[in-house]
């Protein structure tokens, strides 16, 4: 049975809340995801792709919309050998400098060093208000990603 996951993940990638915020902000989310078979906040110590799964849809260049999927695979592999420390790259299709960040994703997807998850939820969506109010529990602004795996 494929999985369905639904995250959120800070629009600064690097940015990560405090354990006890964490803490508070899954108590939120398993508010409004009641019927989540798992909800979790989990830090990481190197920023990572938050991939959306199956439901990956393709990838633009922020810069001259040009579909980007081919040159995204090599900007991913230099950019995670060194930890995704640095997500600028020179995109070749129009020479512009671009956050590999702030990508046209067709599907939402994002980079991140801290995730709030909840594993099938059983829901069609978060409404906007319930988006802002974890943001707000959060501290800062946020990225939802839905995932299937
Ligand atoms: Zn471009």
């Amino acid at each position: 049975m494929s999985e369905t996951i639904m995250r959120y993940v800070p629009a600064d990638p690097y940015w990560q809340p405090s354990p006890a915020v964490a803490d508070s902000a899954a108590s939120l989310l398993k508010t409004i995801a009641t019927k989540a078979d798992e909800v979790t906040a989990s830090f990481e110590d190197e920023v990572r792709f938050y991939d959306p799964g199956e439901n990956w849809s393709g990838v633009e260049c922020s810069a001259c919309g040009a579909d980007a999927e081919e040159w995204w695979g090599d900007a991913m592999d230099a950019a995670s050998a060194d930890g995704f420390k640095d997500l600028n790259t020179e995109a070749p299709c129009c020479g512009g400098t671009v956050s590999l960040n702030d990508l046209r994703y067709i599907w939402p997807a994002a980079f991140g060093r801290f995730a709030l998850e909840a594993r099938n939820p059983d829901i069609a969506d978060t409404t906007e208000e319930q988006d802002l109010k974890i943001a707000e529990c959060v501290g800062t602004p946020l990225r939802k990603i839905w995932a299937r795996y």
